[in-house]
């Protein structure tokens, strides 16, 4: 017989580690404005729907099939991306794709990390990388940032030397504060992780695109144990879609494929991508928009008065706040939705377009009295 009275989950046999937390979630409210998630603000253009339409059209007929496991077409055009944008060559045997760069990181935790091994990030960054460790029974390592959220190479180099985690994750440009860091910085953490283990460095560059500086991905080269992870999320508009991918050398993209679940891929999801590659050129357009707006964020709000972090991503991080989450309401009140990250005192507006990024603008001029 059934116990009577309400059910939760740690009344059921969950594992020790998941008893008491708390999913990832940022509220999605239907206010005017969303600045919260960093999505595109952009809608895809209507010849790029046009040509999803088609794509789809004609992977329905085949819908009775499996798809490609290996996604080889994608993969390729995914190459060709990143070799047209950095400069340095990249081949489909380099790249692997899955639904999101949340599953790319996860298929890497299953892979290089999991039970009785460990993986750092260096905080506040990206949670989760901390919540995938978790899920992935991975011990999690929280590692150093400076007050100005830059990284110290010299002190993440010594926390990876202490700890010796089996996987390293440094994302640039950092989320939640903007922050990018140099390729000096990564190769120091490299150097570090293979002298402690040898462990595997993950560079995530979700918002590199926003970036004013270049792509990490060159570092690859020569580098096995340097993976460069991406996603379509961001510069291409597409977060709805669910497409991440990862460059690096040929064998972790054969590893990774010891945990993917077969045809993880649908191939609905394979030939949107595609088609969404064809129009590279009109996608990242709007990036070009984004960062002038991001650029005035920053320029705007240090001109109220706020301290801004410098941003190489579609959002800005701002403050200080006695207290971020009240400032996050009286934001919300004026009907724009910003994100509060925890980070102590700070907030985080994504940049949208110029009619959303004047709404939220005049919401924080209001603000400027609860500065702290
Ligand atoms: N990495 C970072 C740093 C992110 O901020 C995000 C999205 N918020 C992701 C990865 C995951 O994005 P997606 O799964 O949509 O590719």
């Amino acid at each position: 017989a059934t116990a009577p009275g309400p059910v939760g989950i740690d009344d059921l046999p969950v594992r020790e580690e998941l008893r008491g937390k708390s999913p990832y979630g940022a509220p999605q409210l239907d206010v005017p404005v969303r600045l919260n998630t960093n999505e595109n603000p952009y809608p895809l253009p209507d010849a790029l729907v046009d040509r999803i339409a088609e794509r789809v059209r004609e992977a329905a007929r085949h819908l009775n099939r499996y798809p490609d496991r290996d996604a080889v077409a994608l993969r390729t055009e995914l190459a060709r991306y990143l070799t047209r944008t950095t400069g340095h060559p990249v081949a489909a045997g380099n790249v692997w794709a899955a639904n999101g760069s949340n599953e790319v990181l996860q298929q890497l935790l299953q892979t290089f990390a999991g039970p009785g091994r460990s993986a750092i990030g260096f905080e506040p960054s990206y949670s989760m990388h901390s919540l995938i460790s978790r899920g992935t029974g991975t011990e999690w390592i929280s590692g150093p940032r400076n007050e100005d959220f830059t990284l110290d190479p010299a002190a993440a180099a010594e926390a990876i030397a202490r700890h010796r985690p089996h996987v390293v994750f440094v994302t640039s440009p950092n989320n939640p504060t903007g922050t990018a860091v140099g390729a000096d910085t990564v190769l120091a953490l490299y150097e570090a992780a293979q002298a402690a283990r040898p462990s595997l460095v993950v560079v995530d560059e979700a918002y590199v695109e926003f970036s004013h500086g270049d792509s990490l991905l060159p570092l690859i080269e020569g580098r096995p144990n340097l993976v460069v992870s991406r996603t379509m999320s961001k510069a291409f508009g597409a977060a709805g879609l669910r497409l991440g991918y990862l460059a690096a050398h040929p064998a972790v993209v054969d590893a990774v494929q010891l945990v993917r679940l077969p045809y993880h891929l649908s191939a609905v999801t394979q030939a949107t991508a595609l088609a969404a590659l064809e129009h590279t050129d009109t996608l990242l357009g709007y990036v070009d928009r984004l960062k002038s707006e991001r650029d005035r964020l920053v320029g705007e709000l240090t001109a109220m008065g706020f301290e801004v972090t410098a941003s190489d991503a579609n959002f800005v991080q701002f403050g200080r706040f006695d207290d971020a989450h009240a400032a996050w309401r009286r934001i919300l009140e004026r009907g724009v939705l910003v994100r509060d990250n925890g980070v102590p005192g700070r907030l985080r507006v994504t940049a949208g377009t110029p009619e959303e990024n004047d709404a939220f603008l005049d919401a924080a001029r209001e603000l400027t009295s609860y500065v702290g």
